[in-house]
Formats: C-alpha cells, structure tokens, sequence
C-alpha cells in the first residue's frame, strides 16, 4: 500500500474525486511528512498548515455536495519564497523582506488556488535567489534529501528538496540562470523552466527581469503537464507574457515502438571538451544509446560563443538587473527597518547593511559598477549585445534539430559549506543552465538513475522557443524507459 505522500497529482485528484480519500487526509499527511523530515532537511521557511487545512476542508465541502471541482482539487503545494502569496509572509530568503506579508498574489498563486491547489508552505532559497546550494539563504542551508550532508542546490533548494522527500507532489521554483534545473537534478527529480514569456511573473520578486520565469518540480512528466496546462495562461497584469493557449500540455498522442523516430537530438561540440563528474558523462553516453533505440538521430550542433562568453555575460547582466530590481527594499516600503537613524540617508544604509546578505551585497556592487555611465558601454551594454548573438547562435542551432541534450551541471551535488568557499567555481558550474535563460528557451531538466554513492545523476533538454511541450513529449517517453523519480529519505 502506498502512502497518501507518495502519490502523485493525478492520483491525488482522482482519489479525491472518487471519495476513496478526503483532501484533508492528504494534506495532513503530506504535512506529516514534512514534519517527518524537516529536522534534518529544512526546506520550509514557513508551514502553512492552518489556512492548508482550511482549505482542503473546503475542498472537501465541494466533494460532499458535489460542487465543480478544479483540476488541481486537494493538491498540496509548496511555493518558493520569493512568490508572493496574499497576507502570507514571503522573505525572498532574505532578512531585509523580515515578516512582510503582501498585499497581493503572484499569478501563479491566483491559477493554482483556484485550480484547488493547497498550500503547505513556502520554500527556502538562495537570498533574492541568487546562489546555487541554498547557502546565501538569511534563514540557514537546506539539506539533499538524499544525502543531508550535501546541497540540495539552488536557488530554489527548497522547493526540490520537498517534492524530492515526498512533502508535496509538486513544487514551484523560479528559474534565472538554472535554479530550478540545478536543484531538480540534485534532487532526482523533474524541473521545467518553461520558455521566457509563457508562465506569468507577477507577483514574483525580480532578481533578473529579463532572465527570470517560474517554473514546476514534480516526480513525474505527466504531472509536469497537468501543472503547466493550469500555468501557460496569459496575463495582461505581466507586459512580457504570451498568450500560448493553443499549445495543449494534456495532450498525448499514442507512440508506437520507435516514439521519437524522426527526431533529431543534437549534443553540443564545444561542451564536450569539458570535464565531468564520471556518473553525469556515463549518463550522457547512456541516453545516446536510449534516444537511438527510441528512433532518435544524434546530430552535433556548434555554439562557441555560448560556450566562451556566456557565464561572463550572465553575470553582468543578473548583477545588472539586480542592483536595479533591489533598489527597492529600503526600509521605507518592506519589511526590515531601523528607527535609531539619524536621517534618512543614514536610515538607507543601515538597513542594507544589516538587511541584505554578502552575496546579494557583492551583485549590487558589481551592477551599480557595470552601469555606470562610464562604464555601462564597454560592460553592461557589450554584455547585451553578446546575449543577441547567443539567442542567434541558438536560433541557428535549431534549424536543424529538435532538442539539444546536455548536462545541467558538470558535477554531482557537494557538501553543505564547501561549495560557498569558491565562489567564482559555483558561477561556472552555471554555464549549462544560464545560456537558456539567455535566449529566452525552455529547459527540462530529468534525473537519469543514481550514482554508486547514491545521489541522481540529472540531464537537460533544451529546445527552441515554445517547444516546451515538445520536451515534455520527450521526457514522457524517456520517464518510460528511466523510470519514474523515487522518494528520497529525507534523513529518515
Ligand atoms: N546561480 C545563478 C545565480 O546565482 C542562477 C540563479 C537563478 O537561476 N536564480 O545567478
């Protein structure tokens, strides 16, 4: 008998709705499990357990009179802590956000609640999620739930290390550089940044406006599919949202024994001179043979520039981004604040001295320094101007392929405290996540199977444009052959 924790959407929306379960049993014991583990995996800044539980009596009511029924009826959910959700608190990861609670919803919040969705609690992240282990977090690291000694990855660690421990059947991230394909890898399990402009931001607190996009975790594609059919929504309210409606992400077509014959899956040349960690480059040479004997033809596709200058650009351009979005949080309008200043300006600076934390501190400096007049040319805007050729090196590439496979990061994930101490070695480990942020592309990120020492080994399909179904497709076939992600311990 499987645990109620242990089921997925759709078994938890057709059990609901056939009565074998109530959506407060489900809620109870999701939240039992994230009890269960959070001593050692402390995923959550903050558990919502009354107003979850409210709800799912809610729900429960419309089962008992028959009431319509969302297609996400009595699903527990955890968002990340920079999605801003109505009079709950939402910190960003940060101490100077302190107990704010906003006055409004992000979109994503609107969709899913009135698809029935429950919320169990917000995640923790890499402050203002800029990071990749969790560790820039002002509320302590989050553990691996598969080894609690390691990262979980980040920025959002949280909310891929409780659908990983079986706290919910699906989470919500936020993607900027790789941080939800990063931490869905470390954790065993799926992460989709969808393409820039399908999934709405409002609501979401902007670290890199023109990079940034929400996105799902979840144990299976199929579930991946039924969130983004709620998710792909335009919104007047985000002016960088698409109305995509006619893409169907509940659609399935019926394979026969060569599912993606005719597709062509291309590796990247230049990726190939680097090193990495034995388990990932086993699991690229395994997926080669997988995707041929699905009927798939391995192609090669060259992306130099992407290869030589995306990191460094990335970087200018989040910090960039960054010490504009971020101006904002002056102990006037948020959360943290100060009373003992002399005057205004000293008031300022207080706050940001205490509030914010070294890395998020570092990336204001650095983008106050790359947009300065004096300087913006020769850094910011050269940095923009190698991000068009990037997008056009991508645009290229997809002439003549379907999907690119690649890993997600070149190692598996480290021990908590380590992978703080060089930070410029933790920027690099992002240079297979940020080039699609950079063009704008969807990336799906899937775990392959375990390493002898037991942690999943993740990979990543990327695609052109709007073909984030597409890659679902893909994934729905791989999920066949890999196997669904299992449940980690969680410390247990
Ligand atoms: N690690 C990258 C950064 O720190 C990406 C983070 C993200 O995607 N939010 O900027």
């Amino acid at each position: 008998m499987m645990e109620l924790y242990e089921l997925g959407v759709r078994e938890i929306v057709e059990g609901i709705r056939e009565k074998r379960f109530s959506a407060l049993e489900v809620f109870d014991e999701c939240l039992g499990r994230a009890l269960a583990c959070e001593g050692k995996v402390s995923a959550l800044i903050t558990a919502t357990a009354d107003t979850g539980r409210a709800h799912a009596r809610q729900i429960d009511g419309y089962v008992a009179k028959g009431e319509p029924l969302g297609p996400l009826a009595g699903v527990p959910v955890i968002l990340k802590d920079n999605i801003c959700t109505h009079g709950i608190r939402t910190t960003a990861g940060s101490r100077i956000l302190g107990r704010w609670a906003p006055p409004y919803s992000a979109t994503v919040w609107d969709l899913l609640s009135s698809a029935g969705a429950v919320l169990l609690g917000k995640s923790n992240m890499d402050e203002f999620a800029m990071g990749n282990t969790c560790g820039t977090s002002a509320f302590g690291p989050t553990a691996n739930p598969w080894d609690v000694s390691r990262v979980p990855g980040g920025s959002s660690g949280g909310s891929a290390a409780s659908v990983a421990a079986g706290y919910v059947p699906f989470a919500l991230g936020s993607d900027t550089g790789g941080s939800i394909r990063q931490p869905a890898s470390y954790c065993g399990i799926f992460g989709l940044k969808p393409t820039y402009g399908l999934v709405s931001r409002y609501g979401l607190i902007a670290y890199g406006s023109s990079l940034d996009q929400i996105g799902p975790f979840t144990r299976s594609v199929e579930d991946m599919e039924l969130i983004m059919h709620v998710l792909a929504r335009h919104d007047p309210k985000d002016s960088t949202s698409v109305d995509k409606s006619e893409i169907d992400f509940t659609r399935r077509e019926s394979k026969g024994e060569k599912p993606l014959k005719g597709k062509r899956v291309a590796l990247v040349k230049e990726f190939q001179d680097f090193t990495l960690d034995p388990p990932i480059a086993d699991a690229i040479k395994r997926l080669i043979r997988i995707f041929e004997e699905m009927g798939a033809e391995i192609a090669q596709v060259s992306l130099p520039t992407v290869a030589r200058y995306a990191v460094a650009c990335y970087y200018a351009i989040a910090a960039s981004e960054a010490h504009t979005n971020l101006a904002r949080f002056d102990g006037v309008r948020y959360g943290y604040t100060v009373t003992t200043a002399a005057g205004l300006r000293d008031m300022f600076e207080e706050v940001r001295s205490k509030g914010f934390g070294a890395e998020v501190k570092s990336r204001i400096i650095a983008g106050t320094c790359l947009t300065e007049p004096v300087r913006s040319e020769e850094y910011y805007v050269a940095a923009t101007r190698v991000r068009t050729l990037i997008a056009e090196e991508f645009r290229k590439a997809f002439e003549n392929v379907d999907c690119i496979l690649q890993p997600v990061t070149p190692s598996l994930p480290g021990k908590i405290g380590e992978s703080d101490e060089d930070a410029m070695k933790g920027y690099e480990s992002d240079l297979y996540t940020l080039p699609v942020n950079m063009a704008g592309l969807p990336g799906f990120s899937f775990c392959t199977g375990y390493s002898d020492s037991g942690l999943p080994v993740g990979l990543q399909l990327v695609g052109p444009r709007w073909s984030d179904k597409n890659l679902l497709n893909m994934g729905f076939e791989l999920e066949k052959v890999l196997g669904a992600p299992k449940i980690a311990r969680g410390g247990n």
